[in-house]
């Protein structure tokens, strides 16, 4: 199943969305009393998914602003750096890398940060370019793994039960605060740095392991890669976060970005007002978004 986020004459809703992407029920449709957000569905998707089956066609989605899936989540949105072996390469190469061993070409535990949910924008929204604070505005394309069932002290075999589902997150990055920081907090957390949309697609639909990855910044392909190249896979990752931080429905996890973003290249390909980065994850969607004035 696909889920979306929606605005409609101001007023928000989650809806149930077809395969095509064409038409949507409201939840409070489907469930009568609804009247919670998406973390909510999440949270109580086992106990009504058998009712979440349409009896009519729909209403367009064209109609209807899509809104981040999860705009509102309860807590910072896990975010594991370095993950592919050409991007923790390009990252070493550029100098940028200040948590970097030296000499390591890949991390030897997951790298882990947050980004606080208040950065998070829709697709279609403009990511503030922030000129007074940063001069060097990167994008990174990455797979956003929501948490389904809670737990703790979860083991590699079960972690893929706790999986909700997938959905595209940009984690927009301030390379120059990044590093003159070190902690990198401060360089991902910026208002609107955290793209994420359009849809988020249930686990049951598409593996998680094996989706290509794509970005492309004003037409020209710059991220190619797909999501069976992480250093740490998924069972990893809900490992090592859940050993010491029980895992609530609704979490968010961004599970790192390819090769391919602006640092990768000599010399640096930094954002610029009016760029548009556009980012597509087989199976969930196209999330874009133009740097704003
Ligand atoms: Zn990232």
């Amino acid at each position: 199943m696909k889920f979306a986020n929606l605005l409609l004459d101001q007023r928000r809703m989650v809806a149930l969305v077809d395969a095509s992407t064409e038409r949507y029920w409201s939840i409070a449709s489907l469930i009568p009393g609804f009247d919670g957000d998406m973390v909510r569905l999440v949270q109580d998707f086992p106990m009504f998914k058998e009712r979440l089956a349409p009896k009519d066609a729909g209403q367009p989605l064209a109609q209807a602003r899509i809104l981040a899936p999860i705009d509102q989540p309860r807590r910072n949105l896990f975010c594991v750096g370095k993950n592919y072996h050409e991007h923790a390469a390009e990252f070493q190469r550029s100098g940028f890398d200040s948590s970097s061993l030296h000499g390591e070409h890949a991390p030897e535990a997951p790298v882990v940060f947050t980004k606080p949910g208040t950065a998070i924008i829709g697709p279609g929204e403009r990511i503030a370019r922030h000129a007074g604070v940063t001069s060097q505005l990167d994008y990174e394309a990455e797979l956003g793994v929501v948490i389904g069932k809670a737990g703790k002290g979860i083991s590699r075999q079960h972690a893929m039960e706790h999986v909700f589902g997938y959905t595209v997150i940009n984690d927009v990055t301030a390379r120059d605060l990044q590093k003159r920081h070190r902690q990198w907090f401060l360089g991902k957390s910026l208002d609107g740095f955290c793209p994420m949309g359009p849809h988020l697609v249930t686990a049951d639909e598409i593996d998680g392991g094996h989706l290509d990855i794509k970005t492309w910044v004003n037409g020209e392909l710059r991220q190619n890669s797909n999501t069976s190249r992480f250093i740490f896979d998924i069972p990893s990752m809900i490992e090592t976060l859940s050993a010491g931080i029980e895992l609530h429905p609704g979490d968010v996890l961004a599970t790192g970005t390819p090769a391919g973003v602006g640092i990768g290249f000599a010399p640096p390909r930094f954002l610029q007002s009016g760029d548009v980065v556009r980012i597509e994850i087989e199976g969930i969607g196209v999330l874009e978004n133009e740097v704003g004035e």
